[in-house]
């Protein structure tokens, strides 16, 4: 169960992802986070390299597109200032900003990535619709207080992933959670999942 949860690939920063190589493996769309990715969480500020970066992506020929869980004003604002389009209040993992992200970007998913700094939302959503994930490190460490309770839970699932081999040790995060405490916050995360992301987990489906 817990492979659901692990990224295709994880790097530092959005500017350690090889658009080459994403490039090369026919990947055409980027479904990307705001906060703690693109820029600072509670910041209003958008560095000028993040611009370059989606400038330069876009050059490269990728099509970007925001999915946020945030609020419409803020998102759309940021969305603006880089000529891309954007979903915000997206309730990501749930599928359904995922899909329209998709078909705003005009691709399949096996041409779309998602790269985003949260495990429970970014990775888990794009795992659930065979998008390539990638996990970044969160640009900043302040973010929302139900973000912190969740970030708990999930560095507990990265050190899990990390003992099964399955992501790179250099992906710290933080304290590790003891396995029966982790497993205690995994059951309280699944009471908090939808039945929708529930019957496509049974069903092995991601
Ligand atoms: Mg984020």
């Amino acid at each position: 169960m817990i492979e659901i949860f692990c990224p295709n690939a994880c790097v530092n920063s959005i500017f350690d992802i090889n658009l080459r190589s994403l490039r090369a493996r026919g990947i055409k769309g980027i479904i990307i986070d705001l906060d703690n990715t693109l820029v600072e969480w509670d910041n209003e500020e958008l560095p000028e390299e993040v611009q370059e970066w989606v400038r330069n992506a876009r050059k490269m020929g990728f099509r970007i597109c925001i999915a946020s869980n945030g609020l419409k004003d803020r998102v759309e604002s940021f969305a603006r200032q880089l000529k891309i389009p954007a979903i915000s209040k997206a309730v990501k993992p749930s599928k359904r900003p995922f899909l329209e992200a998709l078909r705003i970007l005009r691709t399949s998913p096996a041409q779309t990535v998602v790269v985003g700094d949260q495990i429970f939302t970014d990775i888990w959503g794009g795992n659930r619709l065979e998008l390539y994930t990638i996990l970044i490190s969160p640009m900043s460490d302040r973010e929302a207080v139900t973000t912190r309770v969740v970030r708990k839970v999930e560095n507990g699932v990265v050190s899990r992933l990390q003992k099964k081999g399955l992501i790179p040790e250099e992906v710290a995060r933080g304290k590790r959670v003891k396995a029966r405490r982790l497993r205690r916050l995994i059951k309280r995360a699944w009471s908090w999942a939808s039945e929708d992301a529930k019957s496509d987990l049974m069903a092995g489906r991601r």
